[in-house]
This record gives structure tokens, C-alpha cells and sequence, in this order.
């Protein structure tokens, strides 16, 4: 049976790059070797390394701007707190919008102070604070570009003259925007763009070297720099894989194309929402609503049993909601097919029928 995969991390991937992955782990390159048995330093995986993060700066149309693209280990948690590491020398300011912008609060008051320049914690994290103010005598501003828990987007990003760091994990590739407005883009690659155990960092050089602290090595953006991402052993089959992706997604005509596509998913799942009697959002404006994570409830919770039969008989997968908000959730990142979107609408609509 056909699966129509909603899960919000690690999530779907094209099958088509799941296909060369697998022949990879078997034959890489025709080697008769196993990507997974050569050394990271062969000129094979070198070039797998050097055509990921090529393709990177690429879609974020980043090249020949003074940026690097790394793939280091960790998650996005990781960079929680390197970020920090690298740049925070005596005040940093945050947008706290929701359980992973809390995070990399927490870990970063361990290096210096923190502004908390608006939070939207008051209503469990379903809008997009505006209008607040970022302090000028900032080491930089950090926000999360998309809240994968909650369901919330950040359609604008604030206006300020410090280096701003935005952890896109979960909309990097998804969307165009101005992406040489960012200093630092980090994005585990399991969200939108490969399997767990990488993570891409974006940096443009200019922002490092500016703290006093001793940096350990692997801590250090300078240092992963020097080395193109091989001070050590890098995730290899990670790196690989989120490089078919790129390439996919390159395929598929690059983020423009993409964005198209992820706005007719998000305006087909809304619309449903909106519409159908049963069903609530649980963000409370309607332009802070993520195009990756659509968060929703029943209107009468009696209905959950009848609801997951119905959902999980069409083969859907991951709809339930993150526990701290509980509901549904709908994870439609890039690899997503509209189709997959309709199945999960005609089951609501199907609900609708049956009550
Ligand atoms: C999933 C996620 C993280 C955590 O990623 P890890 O790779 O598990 O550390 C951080 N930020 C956002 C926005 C996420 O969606």
C-alpha cells in the first residue's frame, strides 16, 4: 500500500534518492566498494563533500558571497551552543518562538547575557511575536526561522545591523528568501534535506574571530573551516545522501519550484481546515502558519479513534501531534507529493460524512 508519509523528522525523502542511497551502500560509484568502506579523504568522497556543499550555497543562492557551507555532527543542538561558542563575547539577543528557540537560549546563556526580545510562551508558542525592539549592543540576533512543534513561520525577519543566526532546520530549501541577510543558517539534515547525523552550517567568514575565549578544536567554526568540514570523520552516507537531495531538488528546478509546490500543500491543508467543521488550527493568525508543519485538532476530541482509523487505513503515517501540543500534525517538507496532501483532505472530508 502506498504510504503518504507526515512525519516530522527524520521524515520523507524522495524515492528516488532513497534508490541511489541503497546502490551507494552496495557499489559506490562502481568502485565494487561500499560508500561505507572507503576513506572520507578518497577523491570520491571528497567530491561527494565538495558537490554537497557547492549545491548548498547554491539554492541559497550564497555563492561567491564571502560563505562557507559546512557538514559537521551534532544536530542543530549542537549548534546551539557552538554558535554561541563562536560569537557570543557579551550580549546576544533571541527570539524565543517556541521548544527549540528555548533551547538555544538556555544554551547560550552559558557563554554570555541574553536578551529575550520577545517570547511567545504566554500561548504555548501559536503566534509569531511583532514589534518588538533588538538592542543595538549585540554580538548578534538568533531566531528559528520555522517552529516544526508548533506549527508557526516566520513569514519577516526583523530589521537589526547585528549578524543574524537563524536555525532553519526544518524550512531550510523550502522557500526563497534573502539569505545574504543571515550571517550563520544552520538546518539538521533530517527535516528537508537528508537522514540524521549532519548538519549544514552556513557562515559567512566575516562574523568569526571576533570572541577572547579559547575555542576548543572541535567547537571551532575557523577550525571545521580550515579543514572543509574534515577535521574529523564526517557523517559520510549523511553527507551523501542530503547531496542526491540537493541534486533533486536541482531537478525539480531548485527552491523557487519547491516553494510553489510547498504553497499549493499548505494552501490545500488549510483551506481543509478552515473549511470543515471538525477540524481547528491551533496557530493563532493565519500569517504565521508554517507551509512545512500544519498543527490542527478536532473540534470533538470524542472523534480521535474514528478519525485515526480513518487516516492511518489510508495509509498515512506520523499525523500525530508533538506531545507538547498534542492534535495533528502534518509534516509536508519538500519531498512530500501534493497527492499525499489530498489523501489526508479526503479523509477529513470523509470524517465530515461519516461524523
Ligand atoms: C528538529 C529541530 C532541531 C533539533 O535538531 P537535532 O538535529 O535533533 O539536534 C532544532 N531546531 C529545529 C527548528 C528543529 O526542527
Amino acid at each position: 500500500m502506498k504510504k503518504h508519509n507526515f512525519s516530522a523528522g527524520p521524515c520523507i525523502l524522495p524515492k528516488s534518492v532513497m534508490q541511489k542511497a541503497s546502490e551507494a551502500v552496495i557499489n559506490f560509484n562502481g568502485l565494487d566498494l561500499s560508500l561505507l568502506e572507503i576513506s572520507h579523504r578518497s577523491k570520491d568522497f571528497v567530491a561527494v563533500m565538495e558537490r554537497a556543499q557547492k549545491l548548498a550555497l547554491e539554492h541559497l543562492e550564497l555563492q561567491n558571497k564571502g560563505y562557507k557551507a559546512l557538514f559537521l555532527q551534532g544536530g542543530a543542538s549542537m549548534e546551539f551552543l557552538r554558535v554561541a561558542y563562536n560569537l557570543l563575547e557579551n550580549k546576544a539577543a533571541y527570539l524565543n518562538t517556541g521548544t527549540w528557540s528555548s533551547k538555544s537560549i538556555k544554551e547560550a546563556k552559558i557563554f554570555g547575557e541574553v536578551v529575550e526580545v520577545a517570547s511567545s510562551k504566554d500561548q504555548n508558542f501559536n503566534y509569531i511575536p511583532k514589534n518588538y525592539s533588538i538592542p543595538s549592543d549585540i554580538d548578534y540576533f538568533h531566531c528559528t526561522s520555522n517552529n516544526t512543534i508548533f506549527g508557526t513561520q516566520l513569514k519577516n525577519f526583523p530589521k537589526t545591523d547585528a549578524p543574524m543566526v537563524c536555525d532553519m532546520s526544518s524550512d531550510i530549501f523550502s522557500r526563497q528568501l534573502d539569505f545574504s541577510k543571515f550571517s550563520i543558517i544552520y538546518a539538521g539534515a533530517q527535516k528537508n534535506m537528508g537522514p540524521a547525523g549532519t548538519t549544514l552550517i552556513v557562515i559567512k567568514e566575516d562574523v568569526l574571530g571576533k570572541v577572547s575565549r579559547t575555542i576548543p578544536s572541535l567547537m571551532n567554526y575557523n577550525v571545521h573551516i580550515g579543514k572543509d568540514s574534515m577535521f574529523n570523520t564526517p557523517a559520510v552516507f549523511a553527507v551523501y545522501v542530503s547531496m542526491l537531495t540537493l541534486e533533486w531538488l536541482k531537478e525539480k528546478g531548485g527552491v523557487s519550484a519547491i516553494e510553489k509546490m510547498n504553497d499549493k500543500k499548505a494552501d490545500l491543508i488549510y483551506s481543509e481546515i478552515d473549511r470543515n467543521p471538525l477540524f481547528t488550527g491551533f496557530v493563532a493568525n493565519e500569517e504565521d502558519r508554517s507551509t512545512m508543519n500544519a498543527t490542527f485538532n478536532l473540534t470533538d476530541e470524542s472523534l480521535a479513534d474514528k478519525f485515526d482509523t480513518l487516516w492511518q487505513g489510508a495509509g498515512i503515517n506520523g499525523l500525530n501531534g508533538h506531545r507538547s501540543v498534542g492534535g495533528y500534525r502534518a509534516s509536508m517538507y519538500n519531498a512530500l507529493e501534493l497527492e499525499s496532501v489530498q489523501v489526508l483532505v479526503d479523509t477529513m472530508r470523509e470524517l465530515e460524512r461519516k461524523g
